[in-house]
């Protein structure tokens, strides 16, 4: 970026959080004082929540910046956080997970039953020879099992890396390398689209070549034929007959706890690692915060796939460390119905609901219809993660979901910051529609222009942390340059000659005229159109504002007059009839539409009307395929797709020229 980015969307709508959610909310605005007062104290206090073996003498040693170290000397075990405590406070008959199998199976499993299957598990690892320090890599469905593995690393202290299970045998190797995993925690495979999907096959091709891997531990979901191998354990016959009994060790705080990769939207994934007790410090206090969970009456749903790091924050230690009862699908949000969620939310009367905007606009094409024919009465709280949120879904998903009554938290964080870092508090917050608004207590944000220098009010550039934060990633695993250079080198070049570390986020951002934080997309998506910096998220929203569009992606492509030139793809809602001249007229409108709303200069070049758009396997649109396709090339690394076919779909189309 050249320049601040331009400042477009003007959205003035504002909620206040309804009364009784704010008379009763687990944190009040008091929090944000009491951090600005004293930061580390106040995230001291939160460390306080947990549980530990030895306290710790130092809250964070900033010494070797940017290598943090938080609660130097302090030592804990995740897995008794999140078990052994519950249990022994008397819980153990409490439900920590409703698992809602695709096919429509079912199990419900106790925080006792989770802290039995986690200590045999834990046996059965270390039986395997897996020790303190090993990697241990997880392939696995969305089954319980996967929570089980997860904390059996944590409670021994092997470090686990989780591979989202749609990803190919090459991805799974090149992970599986990266990391040296010695064992790998698979199933035959699971249920995706009504048919079994099988795993196992894929973990034997890229054992192949993997040296590393001495042993495989199989899950049986499907009961499909697998092929076995010398270094194959059957879970059922190695976890499910070990001993129940085991003494969770306590780990140092900055042990090793998990590495995982980034989804890749932009570039060759990282492998991000997360250490014991500031992650754990970080993701028990926002979901406590953020979500005003209450563990003795809510019902919490986080739809994410446990393959990234939403599962593994906000299904996985968030969750379990506060004594949540929660509920775990395993399957495709349209199977057998497109109403599958909202029988899920009725069936177990969720209270809490957190999910993807790529979901939510996925939801307003199907419809309002659907979700209208569930009862939905139960939820209290929604949020979203993982994109910028249009302004138009935030208000469908409030509307339709929320009874128009529910607060939406819009929650900002990446792999790398662990947790959330930029949001709502429920309690709290007058929240805006497309606006992650504040950083959380504790957490310093701010946006910078080109030089570093804050943007005033109304403006926009980069958005950085200017301060450490307890579940901030560590390095990127075996690459300590890559981590220096991908994150800190941006602005940190005052950092050498004794200035602060800056840690650059690699999104662009603006602060409305009240100081409030808007998510702009990613900076590598920032588009420069007749010398103004324009973000693809501002047209996006101002798409999905029209009536007929449920889901809009914007790229910039080369342009002779004006440098780059705004070529837009769009997914009508429902009902539209877009075929011939009825088609025309509507790009015709939504080109004026972007206009009016915008103003002259986002006027898109093209506008395409699609069926889909590519995106990751975590839901994210793909934007630079999209560019490829408007700058006639041929199509980027894909490997990270979702569903392939969507770019064939999408490239016959744009000869047509519209
Ligand atoms: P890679 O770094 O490999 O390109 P990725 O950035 O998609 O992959 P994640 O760590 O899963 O991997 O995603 C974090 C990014 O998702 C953020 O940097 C931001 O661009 C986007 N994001 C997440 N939540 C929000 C949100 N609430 N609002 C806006 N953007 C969000
Ligand atoms: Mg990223």
């Amino acid at each position: 970026m050249s320049e601040a980015l331009a400042n477009l969307l003007n959205e003035t709508r504002q909620f206040p959080p309804p009364a009784e959610l704010a008379a009763n909310a687990n944190v009040t605005a008091d929090a944000y004082a009491e951090a600005a007062e004293d930061r580390l104290a106040f995230w001291e206090r939160q460390a306080g929540r947990l549980h530990w073996d030895r306290q710790w003498n130092q809250v964070l040693d900033w010494s070797n910046a940017p290598f943090a170290k938080w609660f130097v000397g302090g030592q804990l075990n995740v897995a008794y956080n999140c078990l052994d405590r519950h249990v022994e406070a008397g819980r153990g008959d409490k439900v920590a997970i409703h698992w809602e199998g695709e096919p429509g199976d079912t199990r419900t499993v106790t925080y006792a039953d989770l802290h039995k299957l986690t200590c045999q598990a834990a046996n059965a690892l270390t039986e395997l020879g897996v020790t303190a320090g090993d990697r241990v890599a997880i392939y696995l469905p969305m089954i319980p099992e996967a929570a089980v593995a997860m904390l059996a690393c944590a409670r021994i202290g092997a470090t686990h890396s989780v591979v989202f299970g749609g990803f190919s045998a090459d991805a799974l190797t090149n992970r599986i390398q990266d990391a040296s995993a010695k064992v790998v925690i698979t199933a035959d495979g699971g249920f995706r689209r009504g048919k079994p999907s099988a795993l196992k096959p894929t973990v034997d091709e890229a054992v192949a070549n993997c040296p590393s891997v001495e042993h495989v531990l199989v899950v049986r979901r499907t009961g499909e034929e697998v092929a076995w191998s010398a270094k194959d354990h059957w879970w059922h016959e190695t976890v499910e007959t070990a001993s129940p009994e085991h003494t969770a060790q306590p780990f140092d705080a900055e042990h090793p706890l998990f590495i995982l990769y980034t989804s890749g939207t932009t570039a060759r994934p990282k492998g991000i690692l997360h250490t014991t007790g500031g992650y754990l410090t970080q993701t028990s206090y926002t979901t406590h915060a953020v979500f005003d969970l209450k563990p003795e009456t809510d019902v919490y749903w986080c739809t994410a796939d446990i393959g990234w790091v939403t599962g593994h924050s906000y299904i996985v230690y968030g969750p379990l460390s506060n004594g949540a009862t929660q509920v775990m699908y395993e399957g495709t949000p349209d199977t057998p119905h497109k109403g599958r969620f909202w029988e899920i939310v009725d069936k177990y009367k969720v209270t809490i609901l957190y999910t993807a905007p790529t979901l939510i606009r996925t939801m307003m094409k199907w419809g309002e219809d659907i979700p209208a024919g569930y009862d939905l009465s139960s939820l209290r709280l929604l949020g979203s993660v993982g994109e910028p949120i249009n302004p138009e879904a935030w208000i469908w998903y409030r509307q339709y979901v929320g009874r128009g009554e529910l607060p939406v938290v819009d929650t900002w964080w990446q792999t790398e910051t662990g947790a959330i870092m930029i949001s709502p508090l429920p309690g709290v917050t007058e929240a805006k529609p497309g606006s992650a608004m504040t950083p959380l207590p504790g957490i310093v944000a701010d946006v910078v222009d080109d030089q570093g220098q804050s943007v005033p009010n109304g403006g926009g550039g980069y958005l950085v942390l200017r301060e450490p934060w307890p579940s901030m990633l560590r390095t990127i695993w075996g690459d300590d340059n890559r981590f220096i250079e991908t994150y800190w080198s941006r602005f940190g070049a005052g950092a050498n000659q004794g200035g602060d570390w800056v840690y650059f986020a690699g999104d662009g951002a603006k602060k409305d005229d009240d100081g409030h934080i808007w998510l702009l997309g990613r900076v590598d998506d920032v588009m420069l159109v007749s010398g103004h910096n324009i973000s693809t998220t501002e047209v996006e929203s101002a798409l999905v504002s029209h009536p007929s569009v449920a889901e809009a992606a914007v790229v910039g492509a080369t342009d002779p007059t004006t440098g780059q030139a705004i070529v837009a793809f769009a997914i009508p809602r429902g009902s539209t009839e877009i075929s011939g001249a009825a088609g025309e007229q509507l790009i015709a409108d939504l080109r004026n539409h972007v206009a009016k709303t915008l103003g002259p200069i986002a006027k898109p070049r093209q506008i395409m009307l699609v069926p889909e758009l590519p995106k990751t396997r975590s839901g994210k649109i793909m934007r630079r395929l999209l560019r490829d396709v408007a700058e006639h090339r041929s199509l980027g690394d894909v490997t990270t797709l979702q569903d392939s076919s969507v770019m064939d779909m999408i490239s016959s189309g744009m000869g047509a020229g519209k």
